[in-house]
């Protein structure tokens, strides 16, 4: 058996996160022997409402909000959908949204269908290092806006936006601020009581509990409609059967998240810099996208000019290694990141770009395997289509905000 068919590295934590076993341990009770129905009369079920309520304490923990600010929902687009549509049908007479140019496509594509529907929606522009200007957030609040919906951290380039100074101008001119922390909560401080956030989505799967579950922080009185209405689960604010070994679960990997923060996080970061900055010495003509200090300990996101990400993924792929581009397939060619068009990237240099996130259950071999065989992958398919040597230093120094590695 080759050398990749016996590993896999995997560097793609932004993606999803492997479910930790402590978690797979927690929810399987709830799969064999406590199936219930918690919203049932006798106690087979209902005696379930402990356990629920328990893991809502974790995960309100995670974010220090309090237990009865968590609404559980299926995952972290349905929350951000959540809060935007709450704050549409609760304030009918106002029809103005803001959001970035660069939220997930949570965000960009429910936009688009508000649009269609006749909403107004502004995406606020970013700078070449990914970061924003509140200053044009405070020009575009109108009285018509209904919601400021804005990432706390960016899930391509890890880029952290300045959510308690956002939430500010939001509070003060009287509009409600959603925040999308799905890449955040776990990996930097979530603090709700430090800022004037009104709702922040958050991601099982992120955070290593499974797929198919999140949660949607709702401040106390801030006025709040339900999407998905039904039995009146989450007192009535999110119809739907529990989903009891998921909610566990996710309150248990939000405890562990706790721990992680103050534990793991730091080795995280030093694993991400000394890929990243392996990366950049030893490969030429590469840049980093996104600004080097207000950003995600995990997550490194680089570009080659003159290569194709698809194609090194690929090359990747065979040695076993998982990582992600931010470019997207639509009907069959590939399309540049938003974020990094956005961030003002040329298309051609944008579709060189690569991102690896870490998480904690990442290695120092992990790292160092990667680095081993990034290079002859990158020198490999350079040599295949000889380029503009010149021109490519040139475009990746011309890159917002990059560093370049020549
Ligand atoms: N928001 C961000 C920033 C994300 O990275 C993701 C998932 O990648 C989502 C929202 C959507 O979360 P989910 O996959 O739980 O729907």
């Amino acid at each position: 058996m080759s050398e990749a068919e016996n590993r896999t590295c995997y560097l793609d934590n932004n993606a999803t996160t492997r479910v930790a076993p402590e978690v797979v341990e927690a929810m399987t009770p709830y799969f064999t022997e406590n199936w219930g129905n918690p919203s049932a009369a006798y106690g087979f079920g209902n005696r379930l409402h402990k356990d629920l309520d328990q893991a809502r304490e974790q995960v309100a923990a995670l974010i220090n909000a309090e237990p009865q600010e968590i609404i559980f929902t299926s995952c972290g687009t349905e929350s951000n959908n959540s809060a935007i549509h709450a704050a549409l049908i609760t304030q009918p007479n106002k029809r103005h949204v803001i959001t970035t140019k660069v939220e997930h496509a949570a965000n960009i594509a429910y936009g688009a269908q508000l649009q269609k529907q006749g909403y107004e929606v502004t995406y606020l522009p970013v700078e070449p290092d990914g970061s924003i200007d509140l200053h044009l957030l405070e020009l575009a609040i109108r009285p018509d806006t209904a919601i400021v919906s804005m990432m706390w951290a960016n899930n391509e380039t890890g880029v952290l936006f300045p959510i308690h100074e956002a939430a500010a101008i939001c509070r003060s001119k009287g509009v409600p601020f959603h925040t999308d922390a799905v890449q955040a909560a776990g990996k930097v401080d979530v603090d709700v009581k430090l800022s004037e956030v009104d709702m922040l989505s958050i991601s099982g799967h992120k955070l290593n509990a499974p797929k198919g579950v999140g949660a949607l922080f709702v401040k106390r009185r801030t006025p709040y409609e339900s999407f998905i209405t039904g039995g009146g689960q989450e007192r009535g604010r999110r119809g739907g059967t529990y989903n009891v070994p998921y909610i566990v679960g996710f309150g248990k990997a939000a405890e562990m998240g706790v721990i992680h923060l103050t534990r793991d996080i730091h080795r995280v970061r030093t694993l991400r810099d000394k890929l990243e900055q392996g990366i950049l010495n030893q490969i030429k003509v590469s840049c980093r996208n996104g600004s080097h200090d207000a950003r995600l300990p995990n997550t490194c996101n680089v570009c080659f000019h003159g290569v194709e990400a698809e194609a090194v993924l690929l090359m990747l792929d065979r040695e076993g290694i998982c990582a992600s581009s931010g470019s997207a397939c639509k009907t069959g060619s590939i399309e540049p990141s938003h974020v990094l068009t956005a961030m003002g990237l040329k298309p051609s240099l944008a579709r060189g770009a690569l991102r690896f996130s870490l998480g904690v259950y990442n290695t120092e071999e992990d790292v160092d395997y990667l680095l081993e065989k990034l290079p002859p992958i990158i020198n490999k398919l350079r040599a295949e289509t000889p380029g503009d040597g010149e021109d490519a230093a040139v475009a990746v120094a011309n890159a917002g905000g990059a560093v370049v590695s020549a």
